[in-house]
């Protein structure tokens, strides 16, 4: 039976990745800032795995998210390829071409090249530290092993070629003196970073809010508290009980230096520094962190933020419109009678839904929107510069195109709707009470018979 029932299946699936395709190319919204509109053409990714059937599936699934994955056969295609046109990065199998080929051949496309590619190296099974080594020494930035799916992978290129037009890292400089503070912000900047410099202490957590560091900067010895006990007030809130904290002092004596280091410091910087090792160490750090942030605010299943994350952006949003005076949207989105689509269909199938309506709303919401799952089939967005009239327009929009997907299925087609929420930010709403606002609404829209959205009145 079981037997019977898999080739179906699978060909259930490859619809389906197929509808995914196309909805991942319709167009985004008329009303979108420009750069939105049209995501510059991208760079080819070469693809050299031992299983060029394999490798052909992953270039078709890559394809999905925008991703030029071209599946080259052997060793001379690869050379003839890069003389055309260098790709954004290259995924080679270690054992391509035989054992140990992938590497070779790797060290031989990086040689007598001003700008290494970027270059992430694969093998189906666990490899051994020499053949990591070598992987390293190939100039290897990443080594992925087992199946390697689509998902991990982009990821994965995503961080490593990426790194260059990756955003500033963002560090926080709390000193009470204004000459070390400009001195530290001199150095930092002069190697690319972003700097802000605050010399009262007190007002430390609206700037954390405020301007998001990557890590922080701290003075051991400062007139309105210590720098240990602020750094004990930052880590008492747990939003940033991950950012590092650096100490740059002229003391000298290490208890001193440990015990400081004991209330929530990461290290121990002793004035005068050379600007190198200055620069290294927070580079070092505030790249790590703003790596483990990433993975930590995101949820696995379809890469939207995870709860926490879009409250606290919400939070942050909320902050930043009321300073600057601009209105701000939030929405609940529910999906419809999605217990009957697990029951009827499988609990796969269901995580499919999921999946399609986070693509759906990626492709349809701005750039400047911010998306999450807010639980199993709940998702929440927040609309920074969107009045509540907007809002609702485009929400509706999407519910509409949404309800009109047909997803194949084993018995016929799925079809599927959801309900939402909308409210915007007013005088006497915090974060907390927009959520539930929305929340009720989306209640309000359940009941009124579901495939609705339902805005909440000023
Ligand atoms: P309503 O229209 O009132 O929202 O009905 P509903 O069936 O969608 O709502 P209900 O909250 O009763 O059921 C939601 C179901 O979603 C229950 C749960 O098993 C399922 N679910 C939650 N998370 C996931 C997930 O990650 N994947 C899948 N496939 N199902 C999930
Ligand atoms: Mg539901
Ligand atoms: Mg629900």
């Amino acid at each position: 039976m079981t037997r019977a029932a898999e080739p179906s299946h699978e060909r259930l699936k490859q619809e389906f990745d197929q509808l995914l395709q196309r909805l991942s190319r319709t167009r985004r919204r008329k009303d979108d800032p420009l750069d939105a509109q049209a995501p510059p053409a991208r760079k080819p990714v070469y693809l050299l795995l031992r299983d060029h059937e394999r490798a052909g599936r992953l270039a078709q699934q890559l394809a999905f998210f925008g991703l030029n994955a071209q599946p080259l056969p052997m060793a001379g295609a690869l050379l003839a390829a890069l003389a055309e046109q260098l790709p954004a990065a290259i995924i080679m199998d270690v054992d391509f071409d035989g054992p140990g080929g992938g590497l070779r051949l790797a060290a031989q496309a990086q040689q007598s090249r001003e700008q290494p590619i970027p270059l992430l190296f694969f093998s189906l099974h666990d490899a051994d530290t020499p053949t990591r080594l070598a992987a390293v020494r190939a100039g290897g930035q990443a080594f992925l092993t087992g199946t390697l799916e689509a998902s991990s992978l982009l990821e994965k290129l995503e961080s490593i070629s990426s790194t260059a037009q990756q955003e500033p890292l963002r560090v926080l400089i709390i000193d009470d003196s204004r000459t070390q503070a400009l001195h530290t912000e001199r150095v930092l900047t002069g190697a690319g970073m972003l700097t802000r410099s605050l010399t009262d202490p007190i007002r430390a957590m609206a700037e954390l809010a405020d301007f998001q560091p990557d890590l922080i900067i701290l003075d051991l010895y400062m007139p309105a508290c210590s720098g240990p006990e602020l750094a004990k007030v930052i880590r008492h809130n747990d939003r940033y009980v991950s950012v590092p904290i650096i100490y740059l002092s002229a003391e000298d004596d290490l208890d001193k230096q440990l015990d400081a280091m004991s209330e929530g410091g990461d290290d121990f910087l002793t004035k005068p520094i050379r600007s190198r090792h200055l620069i290294t160490t927070v580079r070092n750090r505030a790249a790590r962190a703003r790596h483990l942030k990433a993975r930590m605010v995101r949820d696995s299943l379809t890469g939207l933020y995870n709860h926490t994350h879009i409250l606290q952006l919400l939070e942050d949003c909320s902050f930043r419109a009321r300073r600057e005076g601009q209105p701000l949207s939030f929405a609940m989105l529910d999906i419809d009678h999605f217990k009957k689509i697990n029951d009827r269909h499988g609990h796969p199938m269901g995580d499919r839904v999921i999946k399609s309506l986070a693509l759906f709303l990626k492709q349809r919401l701005r750039k400047t929107d911010f998306i999450g799952r807010y639980g199993g089939e709940e998702f929440a967005i927040v609309m920074p510069n969107t009045a509540l009239d907007a809002a609702h327009k485009v929400l509706d929009e999407i519910r509409r195109r949404f309800a009109e997907i047909l997803y194949p299925a084993q018995e016929g087609e799925l079809q599927c709707t959801f309900s939402a929420g909308v409210v915007e930010l007013e005088e006497g709403l915090d974060a907390l009470s927009m959520a539930s606002t929305a929340d009720e609404a989306l209640y309000r829209a359940k009941h009124a018979g579901r495939n609705c959205v339902v805005r909440v009145e000023p």
